[in-house]
């Protein structure tokens, strides 16, 4: 492994900024202070900024191929949408699972946790296929294969109906047992690719499916991701199915811990918060994909008084409709000014900085290896380059890159030492070829029409009194 040195370069202290020299070794930080012995390459940090890598803690690669398309629907119909027109192609997963860690990287982030869709009767091939896209680019990955165990109409209340719903196409058994084979081939950490148990949320899962992954999560030291009360709809859900609320019915089951991380988190009350906070649960906060879908906005400020771990997410690309993380930090941070006249309570950018990178390791399990610029820490690092117009004039370096609308601004990025971005570009694969693929297997189009979405909005607009 290559060993560096970056020199003259500025980083976050406690309150204010330093320049220093980091030395990275096999990988790691060896040593950050002023005027170090230039080990190794040495790299020009000057007039740029040094962060830990960002996550993009919650992402759903394939939902590229649908961005910019989606029907103004809240999510349950425009799930029914999404699916209809899901790409089934592994070639496609191939190339948006591409899409979305460039797109990452060159929005700050390192790290990338993907929700990741199956295609039916490929699932393991959709994980093999996604596994070697990142593995390609060199991002860091945490592969959430999306399981389910229910049809898609169980998501939504039945109200004062009796509704039924046709059975899920596979058994709750043999989908614990792709998710278990899948770990056996491709969850590698030391390698920067890891496998999650991810049932995606109570409305489409039974507690077996919970439990089951549960266990293998226990049992393979597995992180666990879902979707977590994102609508409102949900919340009515959760009353119907449990009689309790969704964050209490998943405590009772021993699906919260310390290595769970919960996405959206919209519709939680006081005592499910003091849930999450006594599990030491992460919440993934994805303000754009809440804003685009008319979830609500997530209590964030509650959470963080109430001791919660919060990190960012894109949310897939159908939802948001970018992969653009440092929008998602900016937009996640100054949304909740309006929900607190208290300003003592708001985020600031550097507190959005922590939480988007220390606060991912935290959600992860790894904050012992990751997240902060530290020495004996792995280097997953970004360096930012403060010539650039959107981040001039000089000011509070942190304070332009969170609140202001940077542009092209990342120069390199590292994931455990290995240099994959390099002045301002992707050094690990082609981008110009990506671009092209992506173009040639697309086309310009406006009006399409999801069939689900006629079967059941009727329904939906009835139990949500619309
Ligand atoms: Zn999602």
């Amino acid at each position: 492994m290559l060993d560096f040195t970056i020199q003259n370069v500025l980083i976050a202290t406690d309150d204010d900024y330093a320049t220093v020299d980091v030395q990275i070794i096999d990988g790691g930080i060896a040593a950050i202070a002023p005027n170090l012995q230039a080990i190794g390459t040495p790299i020009d940090g000057k007039n740029k900024l040094l962060l830990p890598g960002f996550f993009n803690a919650h992402t759903h690669s394939s939902e590229m191929w649908q961005r910019g398309i989606m029907s103004a629907f809240p999510l349950e119909l425009w799930l029914a949408e999404l699916y209809d027109f899901a790409p089934l192609d592994p070639e496609q997963v191939y190339l948006s699972a591409l899409g979305t860690a460039v797109e990452t990287l060159l929005s700050g982030g390192t790290s990338v946790v993907d929700h990741l869709v199956l295609i039916p009767g490929l699932e393991l091939e959709t994980i093999a296929i996604a596994t070697r896209a990142y593995r390609e680019v060199g991002i860091r990955a945490f592969i959430a294969p999306l399981i389910q165990d229910e049809s898609l109409s169980a998501g939504i209340p039945s109200g004062e109906s009796t509704q039924t719903h046709e059975p899920y196409f596979r058994s709750t058994a043999a989908t614990l047992e792709i998710i278990e084979e899948a770990v056996r081939q491709f969850h590698r950490p030391d390698e920067g690719i890891n496998i999650l148990v991810a049932p995606t949320g109570i409305q489409l899962c039974t507690d077996a499916l919970f439990q089951g992954c549960t266990e293998l999560s226990d049992r393979y030291n597995l992180c666990r991701h879902s979707h977590l009360l994102e609508t409102r709809a949900q919340q009515k859900l959760a009353q119907e199915k449990y009689g309790c609320t969704a964050v209490e019915h998943l405590k009772r089951i021993g699906y919260l811990s310390d290595r769970t991380t919960l996405a959206h988190c919209v519709w939680l009350n006081d005592a499910d918060i003091a849930i999450l906070a006594e599990t030491q649960s992460t919440v993934v906060h994805n303000p754009l994909s809440n804003l685009r879908l008319g979830s609500g906005i997530a209590p964030i400020l509650k959470y963080r008084q109430a001791g919660v771990n919060v990190t960012f997410g894109c949310d897939g690309a159908s939802s948001n409709d970018s992969q653009d993380l440092l929008e998602a930090i900016k937009i996640g941070s100054i949304l909740h000014n309006v929900t607190d006249s208290d300003y003592q309570h708001w985020i600031t950018p550097r507190q959005a900085v922590e939480m988007a990178s220390l606060g991912g390791a935290k959600g992860l399990n790894i904050a012992d290896k990751l997240g902060s610029l530290t020495v004996g820490k792995q280097a997953d690092l970004v360096l930012y380059d403060l010539t650039n117009l959107s981040l001039l004039p000089r000011t509070d370096p942190i304070g332009l890159l969170v609140l202001g609308r940077p542009s092209n601004v990342v120069n390199s990025a590292w994931v455990n030492g290995k240099q994959i971005v390099a002045d301002g570009k992707v050094t690990t694969i082609n981008v110009d070829e990506l671009r092209q693929e992506l173009f040639n297997r697309s086309q310009w189009e406006t009006k399409r029409k999801s069939e689900t979405v006629a079967q059941i909005e009727a329904h939906y607009r009835t139990v949500m009194g619309l």
